[in-house]
């Protein structure tokens, strides 16, 4: 049985006809012989009806806080519903149609309420309906704990879902379509031009996806990529190939061979506050680089940018945790310069490892642009800015320009 696993986002099934062309690609697909599992998330974006966002501010009307497991429970309505409501399209084209929930799929996770990680998926319910030849339609975004309470995934999870099914099941591609017509040079809502790529490979996309290109979700890609499992980003409402995910080395055979360009794309993270630590003005300041960096930790703050000099340290946390991190460093005896609303702009490429001339070609781009580099940091793929986030727009487009990428 040759198995292909399709995601349709959010975006992709809000309207009835707009579920009609997803339900196409379905049909497409089992015409070339496919066993069909079809992955779905929940439908629309924040203010319409089911969106998961939604649900959230629903649940937080007359209470903020709301317990993660009764969130979970509401949030696995979402897809339910659109799983749902999609599985009627095809059985109202008279196709044989099956919906599971996450936990019927067999897709088991921790107990990390709204940020579960999958451990293990039971297929046996799939197969045997595809089996029976019928089109399997699975909630996204969620799973079940060893104890019977559901969870979900996190946001982008569905991604996850598609991925750990298609790994799961050894199918022969896991397809996401959205509403792109596939992984670009930069994300199109900022630059117009960006290009799409024909192939990339899962190195390249992952470093896209952590440092913001939220068209796939990073944990996604670290599933398929265990098994070499091929992804595909395709528009829902085209009929291009769009973006081919895979090897390295089985991008050969194709017409670009994506290892042999410099830059893969240029990504941006908005919302970030910059802070600055001066350790020289506390009467004894051995260890307080290792006190800052514990109490962020035991307080759950992720921190990311991080410099540390002799009287110094440096680091970047999202703007959402800048008081609760000023407030650890007051603690601590030590005062903060603290700089919200920056973001982080990434160029981003696995072949820029000692490349020389990539670092003043990119300070060169900002500089034109009279943007400000408030700090950089880079690794063996990846130039990190922080910049100010009013230059963040127009960073993205300056480098993207510098570099040829359109
Ligand atoms: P879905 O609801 O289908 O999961 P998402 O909003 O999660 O859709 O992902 C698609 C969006 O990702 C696009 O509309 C696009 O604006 C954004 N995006 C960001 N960076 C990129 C990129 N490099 N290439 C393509 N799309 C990108
Ligand atoms: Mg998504």
């Amino acid at each position: 049985m040759k198995i292909i696993v399709q995601k349709f986002g959010g975006s992709s099934l809000t309207t009835k006809e707009r579920r009609v062309q997803a339900a196409n690609k379905v049909i497409v697909a089992k015409r070339e012989g496919y066993a069909n599992v079809v992955v779905v998330s929940a439908i629309g974006r924040i203010g319409d009806p089911y969106a998961t966002d939604t649900l959230i501010n629903m649940a937080k009307e007359v209470n903020r806080d709301v317990i993660p497991r009764e969130l979970d429970l509401l949030l696995n309505c979402g897809e339910i519903i659109s799983a749902v409501v999609l599985c009627q399209v095809f059985t109202g084209l008279g196709y044989d149609a099956t919906v599971l929930t996450g936990a019927q799929a067999g897709i088991i996770t921790d107990r990390a309420f709204t940020e579960a990680r999958i451990l293990r998926v039971n297929p046996e319910k799939i197969l045997k309906n595809l089996k029976e030849n019928k089109i399997v339609i699975v909630a996204g975004f969620q799973g079940v704990t060893d104890e019977g309470d559901l969870t979900t995934l996190g946001r982008g999870g569905s991604d996850t879902t598609a991925s750990a099914l298609g790994v799961a099941l050894n199918a022969e591609f896991v397809d996401i379509f959205t509403d792109v017509d596939g992984i670009k040079t930069a994300d199109p809502r900022i630059v117009k031009n960006a290009r799409t790529l024909e192939v990339i490979t899962y190195n390249e996309i992952c470093q896209l996806a952590h440092q913001g290109a939220k068209v796939l979700h990073p944990r996604a890609v670290e599933i398929a990529m265990q098994k070499n499992i091929p992804l595909r980003v395709r528009s829902t409402f085209e009929d291009s190939l769009g973006t081919l995910v895979t090897n390295y080395g089985d991008t050969y055979n194709t017409v670009e061979i994506s290892s042999d360009r410099l830059l893969t794309g240029i990504t941006h993270v908005p919302n970030i506050t910059q802070l600055k630590i001066f350790t020289n003005k506390s009467e004894n300041t051995k260890g307080l680089e290792l006190k800052i960096f514990r109490a962020m930790a035991l307080s759950n703050i992720s921190i990311d940018f991080i410099n540390v000099h002799p009287h110094q340290v440096i680091f970047t946390v999202k703007d959402d945790d800048a008081l609760k991190a000023e407030k650890i460093i007051e603690n601590i005896g030590l005062t903060a310069e603290v700089l919200p609303g920056c973001a982080k702009v990434s160029a981003v490429g696995a072949n820029m490892a000692g490349v020389p001339g990539v670092m003043s070609k990119i300070v060169e781009a900002l500089t034109e642009e009279n943007i400000q580099i408030l700090q950089t940091a880079d690794s063996h793929t990846t130039i990190w800015c922080l910049v100010r986030k009013e230059d963040m727009e127009k960073a993205v487009i300056a480098l993207h320009k510098k570099f040829n990428l359109s």
